[in-house]
């Protein structure tokens, strides 16, 4: 019902540059130094070097915190979005540095933050700024609420959204999941309604109890370890309001260049790129993932398994410094030669027979072996008969040789022991 409402209208107003850039596609080669001139009474602002057009069918899931795919950004490109707004106090302070910058940014606005601020989603829209939304209550429980749950949550923030908007077609098709609790389901459910699955690249902490100057580190530490990507930030906290100017003048510094993101429209066609342009670099151990659930199987699937090196291998180039000790033809040939061990290995000699069977036996089987040791005829006849002995005498006549020393020192302990037993019995 609300899939044309999420259409932006094609009478959106592009700056001149950026409609260029849009226009020429990939084609265009970025100039950074001309930005700012784009930014009336604002010479040295840090500006929006291109838009971007997206389809979210073609790619409905992105940002590496937890999706294979990303924003196809270039290098020292980097897309700003805002979570949980409107909240005046403090994204009316967001808004004003944005601004001031000629910065074009992505708002994920919650249901009932627009409620009780509508006029803040207009402000938002009025200034160009992509709108997207961010459930209606914001739960963190999205990772396992039922359908009957999340769909509400979901549309309630969409509805009241774009009824804060004066043209509700404003509203994008972008959705971002509170906490990136992500779930199948819940994307499932976004993606069949043509609505993009938005994570993020990398985020700043802005939402924990840490200073403005942490979160100014965090967002460019991170930024500087991929090189790019979707920076996650809170248009709500004071902290935010605070690092903002730093980021902003430490991207410029740095030679970083704005991206603005907006969603395909019948009118305005995705910016045309190759798939490989939709995948950033491999995680890295800087980057904050793994506390984000994350999609299974998508980085194990292209997992390949390598043969295991041989020895020989590792000592092939290594002619004078060896990584390992040679293997000597002796050795070689013991590892090659032995043999599987065979029953008789295990076998016990015949002396110690009493010792096995004190401890595997019944205590009455042993006595009555420690009675046949003691009687040596008597023995002889009852081992004929016990089932228990008689394999035991026929591998034990099988047994590979023990030499003498063992069968001295086997041979009276049987007798101790079994003495032993005999008595306790
Ligand atoms: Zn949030």
């Amino acid at each position: 019902m609300r899939q044309t409402g999420f259409m932006i209208g094609s009478s959106v107003v592009v700056r001149t540059r950026s409609w260029i850039v849009l226009c020429l596609g990939f084609l265009t080669v970025g100039a950074p130094a001309a930005y700012a001139a784009d930014c009336p009474g604002h010479p040295d602002a840090l500006g929006t070097s291109r838009t971007l057009v997206v389809d979210p069918r073609e790619h409905p899931r992105i940002g590496t915190m937890q999706y294979r795919e990303t924003l196809p950004l270039k290098d020292h490109e980097v897309v700003l979005t805002f979570d949980d707004g409107p909240l005046p106090k403090y994204s009316n302070q967001v808004l004003k540095m944005l601004d001031d910058e000629c910065i074009k940014a992505t708002f994920f606005i919650i249901g009932q933050q627009a409620k009780a601020n509508p006029e803040g989603v207009r402000k938002l829209v009025a200034a160009g700024h992509t709108v997207g939304t961010h459930s209606m209550s914001h739960p963190l429980t999205f990772d396992r609420m039922p359908v009957e749950k999340y769909e509400p949550e979901i549309n309630g923030g969409i509805e009241w959204t774009s009824a804060a908007m004066t043209d509700p077609s404003k509203l994008a098709p972008f959705f971002r999941i509170p906490g990136l609790m992500r779930a199948e389901g819940v994307e499932n459910y976004l993606i069949s309604r043509g609505i993009q699955v938005w994570s993020a690249d990398f985020p700043a902490d802005d939402w924990r109890h840490v200073s403005s100057d942490r979160v100014y580190q965090l967002a460019i530490q991170r930024l500087e370890a991929k090189g790019k990507g979707i920076l996650l930030l809170h248009d709500i906290q004071a902290r935010t309001v605070a690092a903002l100017p730093k980021i902003i003048r430490d991207l410029k510094a740095r030679g970083y260049r704005i991206v603005h993101v907006v969603p395909a429209t019948p009118d305005r066609p995705a910016t045309p790129t190759t798939p490989v342009e939709w995948l950033l670099h491999p995680p890295t151990e800087t980057t904050p993932i793994a506390r984000w659930p994350a999609v299974p199987n998508f980085v194990f699937t292209e997992t390949r398994t390598l043969p295991a090196p041989a020895l020989a291998d590792l000592n092939a180039q290594t002619e004078h410094q060896p990584l390992l000790p040679r293997r000597t033809k002796g050795q070689t040939d013991i590892a090659s030669t032995l043999p599987v061990p065979g029953h008789d290995l295990f076998s016990i000699p015949e002396g110690s027979v009493e010792v096995l069977l004190s401890t595997t036996l019944s205590r009455r089987a042993a006595t009555r072996m420690a009675m046949a040791a003691e009687t040596p005829r008597a023995g002889k006849d009852k081992a004929a008969k016990g089932k228990a002995v008689k394999p035991h005498a026929a591998r034990t006549a099988r047994a590979a040789p023990v030499t003498p020393k063992h069968a001295a020192q086997a041979k009276p302990r049987p007798t101790r022991v079994a003495t032993s037993v005999k008595k306790r019995a």
